[in-house]
């Protein structure tokens, strides 16, 4: 993965079998088909590495040979927060890793003027799971301001803030600057870093809108 000094929370996933999936998905004329296939094994690939961290113990198993103290997970299947309704795109690639994954949903829609988030959604798991961690997924960090939304959201239901971490397909270094300034615990693992967002708070080169081309609705 690659690090950036200036983004301390910033992990790049710049493996061959990803970037090449990405540069495929952001050619216009990739159709919605395709897009989405890629979209989901791109999701399968970075669960790899968005949960290199995950806890583990030993447990006893007897192999054909030997008893041996083998490493098992200790940590459950996470809960997938899907910010509707892009990160939906994101979610079938993380279930065939995670079968067991809680899905929670985050809807919001983006104010075309002023780019804030309106919340219009949420469904989380009740009570909170102490033993599952959060990865919020967004195809496209732009702004960050539906990020940010996101992670107050789960915040504000008790998921502690070490337990939350952000996937997405693209990110532009605005999206990352203001999600670190309001959640610097927060790790944002992304595809790609993009060069900036243009005044429509599009993120460049990008690939456009990632509902529209996930939906088919272009
Ligand atoms: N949302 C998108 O779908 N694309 C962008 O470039 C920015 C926000």
């Amino acid at each position: 993965m690659k690090t950036f000094p200036e983004f301390p929370n910033l992990f790049v996933v710049n493996h061959p079998l990803v970037q090449d999936k990405l540069s495929r998905m952001r050619e216009k004329t990739c159709p919605t088909a395709d897009f989405r296939v890629l979209l989901q094994k791109i999701s399968m690939l970075m669960a790899y590495n968005v949960t290199e961290d995950m806890a583990m113990t030993t447990r006893q198993i007897v192999t054909p040979l030997i008893e041996m103290d083998a490493p098992t997970l200790a940590e459950r299947d996470p809960v997938i927060v899907p910010i509707l309704r892009a990160g939906l795109g994101l979610v079938d690639g993380l279930l065939t890793v995670f079968p067991d994954a809680i899905i929670a949903h985050v809807g919001l829609y983006r104010d075309e003027a002023t780019h804030q988030p309106h919340e219009y959604l949420v469904r989380m798991p009740n009570p909170i799971p102490d033993d599952r961690r959060f990865i919020i997924v967004d195809p496209m960090l732009a702004t960050g301001n539906s990020a940010v939304h996101a992670i107050d959201v789960l915040i504000a239901r008790g998921v502690s803030k070490d337990k939350i971490s952000l996937m997405t397909l693209v990110a532009a270094p605005e999206g990352v600057k203001t999600v670190h300034a309001k959640h610097p615990t927060a790790k944002i693992f992304t595809a790609s870093l993009d060069s900036h967002l243009n005044e429509h708070a599009y993120i460049v080169p990008g690939l456009g809108d990632a509902g529209d081309r996930i939906f088919g609705t272009i």
